[in-house]
């Protein structure tokens, strides 16, 4: 595939339908051009996308994005469907409280919602990994496991510098990724690790990261996952404003990610794998309708 540059940045030419299955797309640094971003983003094939939470307080302002973009599409613009998976973020759980706990099972009582998600642990600094922090993380991540079995959901995982202790406490917990889904968002994990949790049942969660040809054990352990258990263990994600691809970043500045950009994700996966980015677009799509036991038809 190749590209062209236009004044929004660089653009994908050849466009596969494809779901972006995590974003933060209600984040405030979208509200100037939010609606012209979606359209962007269906242009480029992306056709449904998921909105992720992480604080409680952010819930409306996912139900809003979503009304947003709905209400465009009711009006004949072409932007991807949105949907809503509701979690607490384990890297914010000194903020959390029991309050916010009792508002997610709310939430998912009342708003349909495809996933729990994001949900985890994170031990990445060392603020998150004292004891205190630790113990806070795990008993919040099993409320909301115990939330996702009573729904008959699948989680969305976060996972930093805890894949350990994650998969341990998963193999104990009762929720069944085989039988529900899920997907270990943002994978970063080794080799062994990657194929641990594609053996619980989880599909892996391949971000612009996969793009920088620096990210040499993210890189190995996606090719060894695939190795093993074929193409079906991924699934593609902006985590938008996050985890801009490399091929997009200007500069030594942070360049906003957008959902515009899976296209480059698709293309640096099939660059890796060295397989075609239209197949793997139909079989990333297949996966995707599985990690989150849903049936959405591929785009013919
Ligand atoms: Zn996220």
């Amino acid at each position: 595939m190749s590209h062209s540059q236009n004044k929004k940045g660089l653009e994908a030419d050849i466009h596969y339908p494809l779901i972006d299955t995590h974003t933060h797309f209600d984040d405030f640094v979208f509200d100037v051009d939010r609606v012209e971003l979606a359209t962007s983003a269906y242009r480029s094939g992306v056709r449904h996308l998921l909105l992720i939470g992480y604080y409680a307080k952010y819930f409306d302002r996912m139900l809003q994005t979503q009304q947003q973009l709905a209400d465009q599409a009711d009006s004949g613009t072409a932007v991807p469907k949105v949907y809503l998976a509701s979690g607490l973020h384990p890297a914010y759980i000194s903020e959390h409280t029991e309050a916010d706990l009792e508002q997610l099972a709310q939430f998912l009582q009342t708003h349909p919602n495809v996933a729990v998600g994001e949900i985890g642990l994170d031990t990445f600094t060392d603020e998150l990994k004292t004891e205190q922090s630790v113990e806070k993380q795990k008993r919040f991540f099993e409320a909301q496991l115990d939330l996702a079995v009573q729904h008959q959901l699948p989680v969305l995982l976060h996972i930093r510098k805890a894949h350990a202790e994650c998969l341990a406490l998963l193999k104990k917990h009762k929720y069944n990724a085989n039988k529900l889904g899920g997907i270990a968002h943002s994978f970063s994990g080794g080799e062994q690790e990657a194929k641990a949790f594609v053996k619980l049942g989880f599909k892996l969660g391949v971000t612009g990261q996969i793009t920088n040809t620096n990210a040499k054990k993210l890189r190995r352990a996606i090719r060894a996952a695939v190795e093993t258990y074929g193409l079906q263990c991924l699934v593609l994600e902006t985590d938008c404003p996050d985890m801009t691809p490399i091929c997009c970043q200007q500069g030594e500045e942070l360049t906003r990610n957008v959902p515009g950009n899976l296209g480059f994700v698709l293309q640096g996966l099939a660059e890796l794998l060295e397989v075609d980015e239209q197949s793997l677009a139909r079989q990333l799509w297949q996966n995707s309708c599985e990690a989150l036991r849903v049936g959405w038809p591929y785009p013919g």
